[in-house]
């Protein structure tokens, strides 16, 4: 400790006050402090991996082994730090290590564990379900869909509270989903170390529920999933590329707790453009999302009682209104045609729902909404009515800040003597009063 900070240490005994001369247990941040100064220790050597005080060594051989500890032991000696033999391990093919077994081919849950947590009886109160769902996410990484598959034990646990004594409702369901969980873990997935030869794939799902990913190494004929490996995210979003360069001082905590969370996975994040990324970029396409929110049927139906439509038919205007079948169904919609883009005529009655449709998937300004909606509807006098949407949008109206500029109020001087200066705040247009208008006036003398 340092001399300064050893009085922070101080605790009261019936024998007086005394102080730690060493970093003792519990101290506020001594287990940060543990692992940056291990982490500091074991720097550059690519072999091991240390958590708090536990160090990993994975060797491929004897020899290697022999030469990796050397290594260790130096590094170690020359910081001072000091092991307890009992405690350590040599030269082994597989050792638990935080709760897993780890072995050449990979690791997994120890037995141990997994048996005590497969014999837990059936949780009779909410305190005890959790219980059992804290120990078995100890090793989400193992289980296939995880969250999915706990969703009805989840959904049993009800409103947070502590020691929450609530006796439990089984139904089928849930009883089911208790034991596939169990059985879940019985049969745990080895996970294997990656292997840089070998070729990987990331697999991603996502419904209104739960999403989960996996990602697979390929071993012989297989695919086998993967502990953690160092990859690259190509990404189209540029200001991320730039985020782990920035300084720490600007960022919000939000953004901090954010950049961590992505931190624990890759640093490595390199900008594609949208154009070059058609894979991702074709699952995030607006119109894939409008065509399959509106019901086109609907749209023709309200289309045959549209007075506008009628008029704009008959009457010569800038549009080129023509029935045209909508792809893959028997729906004829009128469309416009003058423009390179084919846009449906949108009926009053289903305005709003296109507008909501477009607008609500990033709430944008009104000269962007306007764009995104033009560029594939059309109606009327459009332009006012997306202006009129987008400013009584209740979501925009809450959380965005609109700018004026005020001037500030300005200062009449005080005259010398009457009627130097005459000065008149107007007012109006007001309402009519007795068929006349009139603006009022205040005079200041
Ligand atoms: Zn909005």
């Amino acid at each position: 400790m340092h001399e300064e900070d050893k009085q922070k240490t101080a605790i009261i005994t019936p024998f007086g006050l005394f102080q730690f001369n060493f970093m003792t247990f519990g101290l506020r941040n001594a287990t940060q402090t543990t692992q940056r100064l291990m982490d500091n220790a074991l720097q550059g050597l690519d072999f091991c991996f240390v958590y708090i005080d536990d160090i990993l060594i994975a060797s491929s051989s004897l020899e290697e082994h022999l030469d990796h500890l050397k290594q260790v032991f130096d590094r170690l000696r020359k910081f001072d730090l000091v092991l307890n033999r009992d405690k350590c391990v040599f030269a082994v093919e597989n050792l638990s290590f935080l709760g897993h077994k780890i072995d050449k081919y990979g690791i997994t849950p120890l037995p141990k564990k997994v048996e005590a947590i497969s014999n837990f009886p059936r949780p009779k109160t909410v305190q005890d379900l959790r219980r059992f769902l804290g120990m078995l996410n100890f090793f989400p990484r193992f289980l296939p869909q995880v969250s999915q598959k706990q969703l009805p034990l989840q959904k049993m646990l009800g409103k947070c509270k502590k020691r929450d004594k609530t006796p439990l409702n089984w139904t089928d369901q849930s009883g089911q989903a208790f034991q596939d969980c169990i059985n879940d873990l019985k049969e745990a997935t080895r996970l294997a170390h990656p292997n840089s030869n070998a070729a990987i794939i990331l697999t991603t799902d996502a419904s209104d529920r739960a999403f989960g990913d996996c990602i697979q190494q390929r071993e012989g004929d297989s695919w086998k999933p993967l502990e953690g490996t160092k990859f690259t995210i190509l990404t189209d979003h540029k200001p991320i590329t730039y985020a782990f360069s920035q300084k720490i001082q600007k960022l919000s905590p939000r953004q901090i707790n954010h950049l961590n969370f992505i931190a624990q996975f890759t640093v490595d994040i390199k900008h594609i453009s949208g154009k070059e990324n058609v894979v991702a970029d074709a699952l995030s396409r607006i119109e894939s999302i409008s065509t399959y929110l509106l019901a086109y049927e609907d749209i023709a139906r309200s289309q045959q009682d549209d007075e506008e439509l009628d008029l704009l038919i008959k009457q010569s205007t800038s549009l080129t209104l023509q029935k045209l079948q909508v792809p893959n169904t028997d729906v004829m919609l009128y469309c416009d045609i003058s423009t390179q883009v084919i846009r449906p005529y949108i009926p009053k009655t289903h305005r709003y729902q296109v507008f909501r449709n477009l607008h609500y998937l990033a709430h944008p300004g009104v000269r962007a909404t306007v764009r995104l909606i033009c560029s594939r509807f059309v109606w009327p006098k459009m332009e006012q009515d997306i202006f009129n949407f987008t400013r009584s949008c209740i979501s925009c109206q809450k959380s965005k800040i609109f700018r004026h500029v005020h001037s500030p109020l300005a200062e009449f001087k005080v005259p010398n003597q009457r009627f130097v200066h005459i000065n008149i705040d107007l007012i109006g247009p007001l309402a009519l009063s007795q068929g006349l208008s009139r603006s009022s006036r205040d005079e200041n003398m």
